[in-house]
């Protein structure tokens, strides 16, 4: 298989090049060159299995079978649910399919914990060693944290905002005890962090010293780790082709739902999608109106999609261009100005509202949903699940009568204070984490300044 850029200008790279790279060097992102149709899963008998099976036609050219097989079966013993990602009912017609069982609690950890491996695995074969930097305001950091805790040929440094993150998205960073591993409270604010990361990013000399790498939401390998759960949550649930299922999927940067989307082109029994966003809703705007304008972003109950530009909606834009990268890049380049993307109204009705709907749920209703929920099926949702369940009830979707399915992206003890508020019920910490507030801690304060944070990452990564 090979890659091309969403932008149309950059070189076609095998699927080791385009882990390593993340983003094209034409600013596009990579696609494959075609899409797969799903393998016969019938002799797959765990979720690792499925996982190698599915994956395989993306990566078979440049990782042998066994190798990659090792991965997914390593990456997916992480998870403390035999199922990795199990379905909970909670309606006559509704499950939650539960992510929040990896290392970190969030449904990150699905992609994360097979992307670490692949990395550790490309960089041995080419004798390289690369250093990870990013910047969280929670979820990622962690998640990319735990993936590559135990890789040898990676080096890992996460800014987040000091004072600015919950207690436990902090902790779970920087109680990580592994030499290769580096958490920098940073003097300021997460734009502060992204901003510096950027920085160092364009500071070619250091980049290129420092052999710089990130593992961002716009990595290929993310959206390809993403495809398995919706071909096996919706088989599972019996869905066919003339039957398929709805997924509700709570919505930020577009690469979760987009993995759907490519999951529904591969042959999965997938009727429809649902977009649920909190109070930054560019997408259900788009969705519902054509929309999609830049706004502010809104800090809301439910972080991890507090987001106003969803980057991987980029390479939906490039299938609905039909794969024109210099379309694609215009586009982008006068959204990037303007604040606004145009798109064909014949575009939206043919790509988009036969398989997308989209619901704006604030935090007041994400609020009354954690109680509706609790109260109905005595289970405990956070908040950013509950802006996906609220969706299908505000959008009907359970009136067809086909299996609909909310992804819950989170667990309740990741934001328990709005899950108390809610039900009155404080979500405890799975017993793996359960002595997380007394493990000691290993973070570095760094004033918000590049050249004291370019230091710091040269002196943590020389050790
Ligand atoms: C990252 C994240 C999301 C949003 O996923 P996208 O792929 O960015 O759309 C939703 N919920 C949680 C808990 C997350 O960590």
């Amino acid at each position: 298989m090979r890659y091309v850029s969403t932008r149309g200008a950059a070189p076609e790279l095998g699927f080791c090049d385009v882990l390593l790279a993340g983003l094209a060097n034409d600013g596009g992102l990579y696609m494959p060159t075609e899409w797969p149709s799903l393998p016969d899963l019938s002799g797959t008998r765990s979720y690792a299995e499925a996982a190698a099976a599915i994956m395989s036609p993306f990566v078979s050219d440049d990782i042998p079978a066994d190798v990659f097989a090792q991965l997914c079966t390593e990456a997916y013993a992480t998870f403390r649910h035999d199922a990795v990602v199990p379905l909970v009912q909670i309606g006559a017609d509704e499950w939650l399919l539960e992510q929040f069982h990896g290392p970190t609690l969030a449904f990150k950890d699905v992609a994360l914990q097979l992307v670490g491996r692949l990395f550790d695995y490309v960089l041995a074969e080419r004798g390289q060693r690369v250093t990870i930097v990013g910047a969280t305001s929670g979820d990622t950091g962690s998640a990319a944290i735990d993936g590559v805790k135990s890789c040898s040929n990676v080096d890992i440094v996460i800014l987040y905002p000091q004072g600015r993150t919950s207690d436990v998205q902090r902790r779970q960073m920087t109680t990580v005890d592994s030499p290769n591993v580096h958490t920098v409270a940073v003097e300021g604010t997460f734009d502060d962090c992204q901003d510096l990361v950027k920085a160092m990013f364009n500071d070619a000399p250091f980049r290129e010293r420092m052999n710089l790498s990130a593992v961002n939401s716009i990595n290929w390998a993310r959206v390809m780790a993403q495809i398995v759960y919706y071909v096996t949550a919706s088989r599972s649930l019996g869905a066919t082709a003339d039957h398929g299922a709805t997924f509700s999927v709570p919505t930020g940067n577009f690469g979760n739902v987009l993995s759907g989307w490519i999951a529904r082109t591969m042959g999965a029994p997938i009727n429809d999608f649902i977009v649920a966003s909190n109070s930054n809703d560019i997408l259900t705007r788009f969705i519902n109106a054509n929309d999609m304008t830049a706004r502010e972003v809104m800090p809301t109950l439910s972080p991890s999609m507090d987001i106003q530009v969803s980057s991987n909606f980029e390479r939906l834009l490039f299938e609905m261009n039909g794969r024109d990268g210099g379309q694609t890049a215009e586009q982008l380049q006068r959204f990037r100005h303007t604040g606004s993307l145009q798109v064909e109204p014949d575009q939206v009705s043919a790509w988009i509202t036969p398989m997308f709907r989209a619901a704006r749920i604030d935090d007041t209703q994400t609020l009354a949903e954690i109680r509706r929920v609790y109260r109905a099926s005595g289970e405990l949702i956070d908040p950013h699940t509950a802006t996906g369940t609220a969706a299908v009830h505000s959008l009907r979707a359970t009136d067809a009568g086909r299996p609909v399915i909310t992804l819950a992206t989170a667990h309740p003890a990741k934001f328990p204070d709005a899950v108390q508020r809610a039900t009155g019920v404080y979500p405890a910490l799975p017993a793996h984490l359960a002595d997380l507030f007394e493990r000691p801690e290993r973070t570095n304060l760094v004033a918000n300044d590049l050249a004291d944070v370019e230091r710091f990452v040269e002196r943590a990564v020389a050790r």
